[in-house]
């Protein structure tokens, strides 16, 4: 999982490692790089999040910014001695999500780094399993399997909603009908069998052998395919 990775791009050794030692206390992940050149290389590995220097030796943080900005939109905490207002505009203007002003507080820093996570986080809501295969997306309610949209009632929408958000869990037919009504109800639970064939039919490669529902007999159904790590 690179949840939990920084990536800190600073040049003054010292602050590096203060800023390092606060987040690993918090048990993030930590990588230092101390030029612009090396950043953009370590990046490769996966980062949830950057805290990028404005002033570095080889290249300003703002290039770096805007490199990162191309291809990616992992979250951006800009550091600086710079406090103009200017800057500050500028600096968010150019991709970085937040701003910290020299001298920081370090534990300041912390906390501005755990709401954006927390920020992004539920701004997304998108699950995404089998590298891709199948994504769906809770808050526009689409989803969309091999990349083409799959159209899904809002019945079904729910329903793999709730076992996707449980891989692995099994749940009872009565469990279902409570998802989808809100309430249990006996006389439903045989519909349960004719939605789960609908959205098979419409998200797996094979309805015999599935790979994403699977039926427990005896018992009801569980979501298995594999989330992919962001
Ligand atoms: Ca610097």
């Amino acid at each position: 999982m690179s949840g939990r990775k920084i990536l800190i791009v600073e040049d003054e050794n010292k602050i590096a490692e203060i800023v390092r030692a606060y987040l690993e206390k918090e048990k993030f992940g930590v990588t230092v790089a101390d030029t612009g050149e090396k950043a953009l290389t370590v990046l490769k590995e996966g980062f949830s999040l950057i805290i990028l220097d404005l002033m570095l030796p080889d290249m300003s943080g703002e290039d770096i910014c805007q490199a990162v900005r191309k291809d990616s939109d992992i979250p951006i905490i800009m550091l600086t001695a710079k406090s103009e207002e200017e800057d500050r505009i500028k600096g968010l203007g150019i991709g970085a999500d937040d701003y910290v002003v020299k001298p920081f507080s370090p534990r300041e820093l912390v906390a501005r780094v755990k709401a954006l996570l927390r920020r992004v986080k539920g701004a997304s809501d998108v699950l995404t399993f089998n590298s891709g295969d199948l994504v769906l997306d809770s808050t526009r309610f689409e989803s969309r399997k091999k990349d083409s949209p799959v159209v899904l009632t809002p019945t079904e929408f729910k329903l793999l909603q709730c076992l996707a958000e449980h891989p692995g869990q099994v749940f009872t037919r009565l469990q279902l009908v409570n998802v989808i009504l809100g309430y249990d109800f006996e006389g439903y639970d045989r519909t349960i069998d004719a939605h789960i064939k609908n959205i098979r039919h419409k998200i797996e490669d094979n309805q015999k052998k599935p790979s994403y529902l699977k039926t427990v007999y005896g018992v009801g159904y569980k979501f298995t395919g594999i989330p992919d790590e962001d």
